[in-house]
Formats: C-alpha cells, structure tokens, sequence
C-alpha cells in the first residue's frame, strides 16, 4: 500500500540523534532553545516555543489569550478534532464556521456575516482559530481585518503548514494573528517525531506558554513572590503542564529544518505532477491562489457529485489497487463528543459538501516516480 503520508529520514537526521544520545542532555539542554532560535529565525517570529504536541500547542495558547469557561471560540468546521479540543480543555464553548469550497480555508465571507449577527446578539468569540488547510494559508489580511474590528483573538493552526508561504512571507510571522502553532507529528511536513511549536511576537504571550510548558514553575528571582527562600528556590505560580520537548526531538527537528525548502520544493513538484496527470472528468483537483505557496501537506482531490456515493466508489476503487487515500476531515461536529454537547443543531452546507467529496492521494517526499505514475493512471482509469 502506497501510503497517502510519510516522513523522509536522512543520516544526518540519524547522527544527529545519536549525538544527543551519546554526549549531551537528553532533555531541558540546549538545543531546544537553539531549535525554536532557528525555527523563529526561519519564519521571522519574534519568539518560539517548542512543545511535546501541536495539540499541546494550541491548549497553551488558548490559555495564553485567557480562553477559559464561559468563553466561546470559533473553529473551521474542517479540520482535525485537535483544533477544536483545545478550546474545550479550557472549558470554553466550541463553535464552527463554514469552509469555502476553493481552498477548504474557512470561509470570510461566512465569517463576516457569522461576526456580524453575533456582534447584534452580543455573543462574541473571544478566540477564532483558523487552520491553513493542506498547507495554504488562509485569507489572514481579510481575518486580521474582520477580527480587530470585533475585538478576536486569532490562533492559526499552522499544523499543515510549515515551510509555506503567505503574500512571499513564511507562515509563522505572525503578522495577521496573536499566535501560530506548527506540528511536528511523522506525517506533517518535518518532523519530531512527537512535537509541535508556538511561533508569537508578543512578550506576553511567549512567556506564558514558556512558564504553562513546564508546570507553571517561575525561576527568576525578579518573578518570586514568597520572601523567605533558600538557595535552588523556585515556584510555582499557574496551573501548568509538562509538555516539554525533549533534546532527541529537537536534534532531529533542527536536522529536518534544515530540508524543509527541500520538502516543500518537493512536495510542490508532486502536486505539479498530479496537476497535469490526472485527467478524469470524476475529479476535480485543488487550487492554489496566486499569493500562496502551499507547503502541500495533503493533495486533496474532490469527486465532482454532491451525494458520496461516486466519493465511496473512488476510494474503495483506489484502495482495491493499493493506493493509500484518506479522507481529511469529517466535519468537527459531528463527531459524537460535540455532538452531545453543541446547544443547537450544526449543519454547514460547504463543510457537508466537502466531506462527502474529499479523498487525499499520496504526496510524501520520498514517493517514487512509479508510484505517482501508477496513481496517476489508476485515477485516470476511474470509470
Ligand atoms: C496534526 C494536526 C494537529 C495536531 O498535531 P499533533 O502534533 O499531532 O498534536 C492539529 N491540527 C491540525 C490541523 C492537524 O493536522
């Protein structure tokens, strides 16, 4: 089976690894730091932290912009259930805006109109937090727009999405958004095995998310609020988590940073491929806007019929051939944890339209010619 998604690992990856292993601190050292140094550098943050998990990077976030119960957030109705979870772990109430049907990107016109209805019914989100689906950017001028005149906070969920680009700059900048979060998991664009990060520009923010990471533990004497301290004194001040990366992980993610361009050339150059290969009226394959380069996480084809029925044919018939499809994703809220939860009943018509259409085909750096080529005529063979 031709997987849909998988990570590409090099001997350098590997030395880099066993350096840790054999010479230095195999968590809390240096190369954390170094790594979100070099990450910040990269996609020109002010300030990055790394953390065990994108999912553990978002629930800090959310707690960084003080999302907490009471609160409401807004998600894409598309994306992974993580999205959505991290407002729920802070006991704010989750809701879905729609997608648009050109990029799987929420939809700023729906979003518009949702802010503005809930803007009368004073029902406000305090945090909206907008995912950069298969790796290209969401319209971010036109939701910086739109949220600073309600007052929103804004997370990107950045998870597909690193190594691309928004208006030639990388996405992380933070230039239209309080925070971005990456992951590192195998099948993102590099990895850490485990591991994601939260790029920001706000003092504030970066040392919230620095201090909730690791137990909510202050350090610096300037920070200490109890007066009768020994030496080694610490303490701690917030209800905070271990969610540290560790060494290992950052070695290896310091490794793959160093081919993210590669990846992302790569990546491009399979969905150019795929562009021009697949030639069946059944398909209706993904666009890019101009001002993006996506980073290609997911090439997400859609069958052209509203009902699944032609969806759960193309991907029965490309599995049967050993061609590994997934689908990405079901709406947020059907699943049955919000469904049991959501006050009024959620249909999106975009999200639904989109669910019953999608399949993601393998794109991965390491996929071979032959592969793609046989997935290519496989798809083109579809009757
Ligand atoms: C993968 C993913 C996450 C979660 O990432 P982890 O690092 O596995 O926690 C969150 N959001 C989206 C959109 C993702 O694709």
């Amino acid at each position: 089976m031709i997987p849909y998604g998988k990570h590409q690992i090099s001997s350098s990856d590997i030395d880099a690894v066993v350096d840790i292993l054999q010479n230095k601190f195999l968590t809390q050292g240096a190369l954390v730091p170094y790594f979100e140094q070099q990450i910040a550098l990269k996609v020109n943050s002010k300030f990055a932290t790394a953390v065990n998990s994108a999912t553990s990077a978002l629930h800090l976030s959310c707690m960084a912009l003080g999302v907490t119960e009471g609160d409401l957030v807004w998600v894409p109705a598309i994306s992974f259930v993580a999205t959505a979870n991290c407002a729920a772990y802070c006991g704010a109430t989750v809701d879905f805006v729609d997608i648009s049907l050109q990029d799987f990107n929420i939809c700023t016109k729906k979003l518009a109109q949702k802010l503005e209805d809930s803007h009368k019914n004073n029902i406000l989100p305090k945090v909206i937090i907008v995912v950069h689906m298969a790796g290209q950017s969401c319209d971010m001028k036109q939701i910086k727009y739109l949220c600073d005149f309600y007052g929103v906070k804004i997370i990107e969920d950045a998870s597909h999405a690193i190594g691309g680009k928004y208006k030639s700059k990388y996405i992380g900048g933070c230039l239209y958004s309080d925070i971005c979060v990456f992951s590192f998991h195998p099948v993102k664009i590099i990895t850490t095995g485990e591991g994601g990060l939260i790029t920001t520009n706000s003092a504030q923010i970066h040392e919230k998310v620095s201090k909730l990471r690791s137990h909510g533990i202050v350090r610096n004497e300037r920070d200490f609020v109890i007066t009768e301290r020994s030496i080694l004194h610490y303490e701690q001040h917030d209800l905070g988590y271990n969610y540290r990366l560790t060494d290992l992980q950052a070695a290896l993610g310091l490794s793959q940073l160093e081919q993210l361009d590669n990846f992302v050339q790569r990546r491009n150059k399979i969905a150019s491929i795929y562009d021009n290969g697949i030639k069946n009226q059944k398909v209706i394959k993904p666009v890019v806007f101009n001002h993006n380069l996506s980073s290609f996480h997911l090439y997400i084809i859609r069958t052209s019929e509203s009902n699944k029925t032609l969806n759960n044919k193309v991907i029965k018939y490309l599995l049967d051939k050993g061609i590994g499809v997934n689908k990405h994703y079901m709406p947020i809220y059907r699943h049955k944890y919000y469904q049991e939860r959501m006050k009024q009943h959620c249909y999106l018509e975009n999200a639904e339209a989109y669910y019953n259409s999608c399949v993601s085909i393998p794109i991965f750096p390491g996929l071979l010619d032959s592969e793609q080529t046989l997935v290519i005529d496989t798809i083109n063979s579809i009757a």
